[in-house]
């Protein structure tokens, strides 16, 4: 990805560096061709060269480029779960990812960790954003997803006789993991997404408290994708689910739903990050009649929100690593919403701000696996940064107005926001 050439200056406004330590006031960010090189308080920053971009932040906030560490590109905010396989054709899906990848940039996402794609478009996506061919987060690709026969993201009836070709690679045993796995390392995944456990969404054969995978096939995908250099993670609801993702060797679960002590523990241990995406859950309880839910479905996110909101204070208190990203691509949550999920983290699973922000930047980078790159403020850090008019440490909603931010920043490119016209 191509980074501004010569020096930014963003002035004029309060640090948050994602750190998670107390904002500096009236700071200053100076980036050299598209690096950081200085982060702090404006009466100790070094001289400002003339020719300098300067960014106004007008009183409001500095803060890391967001990271959504949930996005699922192709998903194009469908009204029923069977719609995300094969609705559209493969060059369709592929333009609206590029659509969804543009919106969540322009939504202050300069990072982004794909949750799982159709086809393998994510993979190519992130080379198209990287190639500057259109512009969007810096993607982690996964391709696509992993599930065992007959579970949850198995819907097709095997009469129409096509699998789940565009969104999961449907096995049965370790063998068959193995060979899913080693399709994913030939399409060029960076994670690999499974799913261990079934969802409220499917309340007949695979709810919340079901798995969809046995150990032996979840061993079998860690070993052979930790051979290849890659990571795995999967949707983790059941407990047991959970337990058999941290004892296999999983490097993130997903929701983390229904933890108890004992996976708190196994989770702890190996600093496993959890992403809850919770917004998912709220949305579809307070949308879900409008677009036909059960009352059944319905109850069973209503379950899964409390649980996973339960499990996410506890990582929190315990000290693990939680990343914000919020599962968006449904009607009842449509990508552009990203921000929702921080602004419910504070106002319902009682996170401070601060602590909201931290795991939106710094623990995004991480996992990204690019913390030496993104997530945080510092000298020697891309230039990936968002400034917005006022503090979101006293309202967090101003994340969620697009249309007022000063400046999306990406290697010291000025990507969208208001600054971009001047
Ligand atoms: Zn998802």
């Amino acid at each position: 990805m191509k980074t501004h050439n010569g020096t930014v200056v963003i002035r004029n406004g309060q640090l948050i560096d994602g750190n998670g330590g107390p904002p500096v006031p009236n700071a200053i960010v100076v980036a050299v061709d598209g690096r950081i090189t200085w982060a702090g308080p404006a009466a100790a920053a070094p001289p400002v060269p003339p020719d300098a971009t300067v960014i106004d932040a007008a009183g409001g906030s500095i803060l890391p480029g967001l990271v959504e560490a949930h996005f699922h590109p192709t998903y194009f905010n469908v009204a029923a779960l069977e719609d995300l396989d094969i609705k559209y054709p493969v060059e369709y899906v592929t333009l609206l990812a590029a659509a969804n990848a543009r919106l969540a940039l322009e939504c202050g996402y300069t990072s982004a960790r794909s949750g799982g794609s159709l086809f393998n478009i994510d993979v190519w996506l992130k080379q198209a954003i990287e190639n500057d061919i259109c512009s969007g987060p810096r993607l982690a690709a996964s391709g696509r997803e992993i599930c065992g026969v007959g579970g949850l993201m198995d819907w097709n009836p095997d009469f129409r006789r096509i699998g789940m070709d565009g969104l999961v690679l449907l096995i049965n045993g370790p063998t068959e993991a193995r060979a899913a796995v080693r399709k994913l390392v030939k399409d060029g995944v960076e994670w690999v997404k499974t799913y261990p456990t079934g969802d409220a969404a499917a309340p007949d054969t695979n709810d919340h408290h079901t798995l969809c995978m046995t150990f032996e096939e979840m061993h079998a995908v860690v070993a052979t994708a930790h051979n290849h250099g890659l990571k795995v993670t999967g949707h983790c609801r059941a407990t047991e689910g959970i337990r058999n993702a941290l004892k296999a060797g999983y490097d993130a679960v997903e929701h983390g739903t229904f933890m108890d002590q004992e996976c708190l523990d196994l989770l702890l241990a190996r600093n496993v990050p959890c992403v809850p995406a919770l917004y998912f859950e709220y949305a579809s309880i307070q949308r879900g009649p409008e677009f036909g839910m059960s009352q059944r479905v319905i109850d069973g996110h209503q379950e899964t929100l409390d649980g996973g909101a339960e499990s996410a204070r506890m990582i929190l208190k315990a000290g693990g690593c939680l990343g914000m990203g919020g599962d968006y691509g449904f009607a009842w949550n449509p990508h552009g919403d990203y921000a929702r999920e921080l602004t419910f983290f504070v106002k319902y699973v009682g996170f401070s701000p601060l602590e909201v922000l931290t795991c939106a930047t710094k623990n995004g980078a991480k996992l990204l696996g690019r913390s030496h790159e993104i997530g945080t403020v510092e000298p020697g850090k891309l230039a990936d940064l968002l400034v917005v008019p006022g503090d979101p440490l006293q309202d967090i909603t101003v994340l969620e107005r697009r249309h007022d931010f000063i400046a999306v920043v990406q290697g010291g490119l000025v990507r969208a926001g208001t600054a971009k016209n001047q």
